[in-house]
């Protein structure tokens, strides 16, 4: 079905080679890196809110962590026998690499000036209480000691050896509790924001062009191309604009807009929304003895990337200390959506698996609700775990981001709940979006990458040497070339300013 092209007058019609919907860090990536590897090319970034990183990748509203699986305990799975197994926890921190080999090209190119504006180094910990989790935590040790991109990893039971690392952890702590705790150095803190925005003014100083206040409502094939329809968010006219190619970076609408463009391959899927809270403070006697990222286990329920961690962030320069995020549920996709955005989501295609979603995960169901009814003083219980002597006169309560976990059919056409990232690519790659939320931000690079191979195979050998250079290790798998893995994180860590890899 072919769209039609406004009546209105004045309504603006435009041509271009790329459109990208969303200014968050996904287009953002893309842009830069279409811009890098061919200036000809014409790119237009749509967004729907005034400015840039305005949703999920806005620092204030995700926690801002380099994921390296250094400290997320979902990636290391406990297995029926007490052992761990830490493949995923290998295969983002195989991401991440990638991500800082395109970070440290910018830097060293002079693209990017300051690295210190989006990336400081903050040790990850893990910590836990009790015996059964320290035994977890000993079992993941044992499985990560040996591996080259843990090799700067520590581990402690002794709870004056984990005040070194973290203070606040332990003061007030009862000495008789059983804890354990592992650290690396080698952790950092992103501020996604200041990235998204650099990414965009590189783009436009190069000749990209940005659309603010445009939401895209509707996507059709023109031919071998699409047409994008965009209407002014203020009421003034709208565009249309006719590009070869669309990539949908529309974070928790890009599902939606996929299924506009009738795009085959994004049905059966469908979104659980998950909002969140952050509990923040900028007490000088708090921030000033906080530079660690801490992360804990998941009770009962938790959805995993949503239990609360004690963040030092450093944000536009200025530090703070974040704990949360306090999972709950809300129907929209956006923070900046709409309470009808989980109704209008259903289609014949998606009910059944999303109701399926919801009877087999009815702990989830029952935690966010409970989340949101959440107490300030089971709220002050939460962050004790982690910080004993934590006063919440010194916190205040901020809405964090929106995720729009995927819901996807199995090989046996149940419903399940996933909590990663997806590229549906359609349309023999002309059209392309972005679904999920985890691990997020700190993927973009590795999944842009791939989108190229998806989307542009026609140019990928012409771009293949400059995108080598750009990450040389493309294609490779830095855990089977440890010496690779060394001089490659060594090289970024120097680039972006970030603590290299360290012997025990
Ligand atoms: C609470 C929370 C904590 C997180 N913590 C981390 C973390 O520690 N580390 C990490 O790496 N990742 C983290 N993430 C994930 C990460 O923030 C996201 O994966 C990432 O920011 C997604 O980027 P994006 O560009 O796809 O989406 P977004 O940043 O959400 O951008 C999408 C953009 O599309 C625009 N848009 C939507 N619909 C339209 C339309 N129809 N027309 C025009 N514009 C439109 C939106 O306004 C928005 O600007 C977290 C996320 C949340 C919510």
């Amino acid at each position: 079905m072919a769209l039609t092209l406004p009546s209105r007058q004045g309504a603006q019609y435009l041509e271009t080679d790329v459109v990208l919907v969303g200014a968050g860090i996904m287009s953002a990536t893309l842009a830069l890196l279409l811009s890098e590897l061919d200036p000809g090319l014409k790119t237009l970034v749509i967004e729907r809110r005034p400015g840039p990183a305005e949703e999920s990748s806005n620092p204030w509203n995700n926690a801002g962590t380099g994921h390296a699986g250094l400290c997320e305990l979902n990636y290391s799975i406990e297995q029926p026998d007490g052992s761990v197994d830490i493949s995923k926890a290998v295969k983002i921190n195989e991401q991440f690499q990638v991500t800082r080999q395109l970070w440290a090209y910018l830097i060293e190119q002079g693209i990017l000036k300051d690295p210190k504006a989006f990336i400081n180094p903050t040790p990850h910990l893990t910590f836990v209480t009790g015996a059964d989790h320290v035994a977890y935590m000993r079992a993941r040790w044992e499985a990560m000691q040996g591996n080259v991109l843990f090799d700067s990893m520590r581990y402690s039971e002794n709870q004056s050896e984990i005040a070194e690392w973290s203070p606040l952890l332990i003061e007030g702590r009862d000495p008789a509790e059983l804890v354990g705790c592992s650290y690396d150095a080698t952790g950092t803190d992103v501020d996604f924001g200041a990235l998204t925005k650099e990414y965009l003014r590189i783009t436009t100083s190069r000749g990209g062009e940005v659309a603010y206040n445009f939401e895209v409502s509707d996507i059709k094939p023109a031919g071998a191309a699409w047409l994008i329809k965009g209407d002014h968010t203020g009421g003034g006219h709208g565009i249309v604009v006719k590009a070869k190619k669309v990539f949908i970076g529309a974070g928790g609408y890009a599902l939606h807009l996929l299924q506009r463009a009738g795009v085959p391959e994004a049905n059966g899927y469908g979104l659980f929304p998950i909002s969140g809270q952050f509990l923040t403070t900028s007490k000088r006697s708090v921030v000033s003895r906080h530079d660690t990222k801490v992360y804990g286990k998941a009770s009962v329920g938790a959805p995993p990337m949503s239990v609360p961690h004690l963040d030092a962030r450093i944000i536009a320069g200025d530090k703070y200390v974040l704990f949360g995020p306090f999972a709950g549920s809300s129907p929209k996709f956006l923070k900046h959506g709409s309470l009808f955005d989980l109704p209008l989501s259903l289609r014949p295609h998606n009910i059944l698996p999303m109701l399926e979603v919801a009877k087999d995960n009815l702990p989830l169901v029952k935690y966010l609700a409970g989340q949101i009814l959440l107490p300030p003083n089971k709220q002050l219980e939460a962050l004790q775990q982690f910080y004993p002597e934590a006063d919440l006169a010194d916190w205040t309560m901020v809405q964090a981001g929106q995720r729009a976990q995927i819901i996807k059919k199995d090989e046996h056409g149940h419903g399940t709940l996933q909590f990663g990232t997806e590229l549906v690519v359609g349309a023999g790659g002309t059209i392309s979006g972005l679904l999920g939320a985890s691990p997020g931000a700190s993927t973009a690079a590795p999944i842009m990458l791939g989108l190229l191979e998806k989307c542009f195979p026609e140019r990928l050998d012409a771009w293949r040497p400059l995108l080598t250079k750009i990450v040389p290790t493309w294609g490779k798998n830095l855990v089977d070339d440890p010496a690779l893995a060394a001089s490659t994180r060594t090289r970024t860590a120097e680039a972006l300013g970030i603590t290299p890899p360290q012997s025990r």
